[in-house]
């Protein structure tokens, strides 16, 4: 038969093993470190003490695998969010785009009998100007080499002296100005 003493021992050689003595105390049942004939053997202790270890590294590896898991499925989540944002953001630049492009080819060509185009003697085709009539225009002159002309290279661009239509770039009014 052990004697108190080494029972003790043994339980604090047990418990110091185990790492985890504020833990496995309830596990084990033990309320002290003082023993007496009601408590467990060493033996029986140490299977204790295994299975609770056993138990408690269970419990780590499930928490590791869920947080694991979790963490995938955030990742997941995360792509295809962005994934799909990136979608939004492309098909709004081409909406955009495809809007700004109908806009710009719907604008009306001026009407060169409109009383706006009558007043700066506006005409499609600048070699039909009278220069009679237009004495400052010369020769060569039009809209496309005009510094107020919009269109590049276009044959119908905007002015902006004649704002949402557009001239022709054959076209001359009285408000010309070379290009520099
Ligand atoms: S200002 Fe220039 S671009 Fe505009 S209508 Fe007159 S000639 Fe053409």
């Amino acid at each position: 038969m052990q004697s108190d003493k080494t029972n003790f021992e043994q339980r604090r050689k047990l418990l110091a093993l185990l790492g985890t003595g504020a833990v496995a105390l309830p596990v084990l049942g033990l309320t002290g470190c003082g023993g007496d004939d009601s408590s467990p053997t060493a033996a029986s202790l140490q299977d204790s003490a295994s299975d609770a270890a056993a138990a408690m590294e269970d419990t780590a590896e499930s928490a590791m695998e869920e947080a694991a898991t979790a963490a995938d499925t955030a990742g997941e989540a995360m792509t295809e969010t962005m994934e799909a944002a990136e979608d939004v953001v492309e098909e709004t630049a081409e909406g955009a785009q495809t809007i700004a492009s109908d806009a710009s080819s719907a604008m009306a060509k001026v009407d060169e009998n409109g009383a706006q185009a009558q007043g700066l003697g506006y005409r499609h085709d600048a070699t039909t100007i009278d220069t009679s009539a237009q004495p400052r225009y010369a020769a060569g002159q039009q809209c496309s080499n005009c510094a107020l002309w919009q269109g590049g290279d276009a044959e119908w661009g905007g002015c902006p002296l004649f704002a949402g239509q557009q001239v022709k770039a054959t076209g001359w009014c009285t408000a010309y100005n070379k290009a520099g």
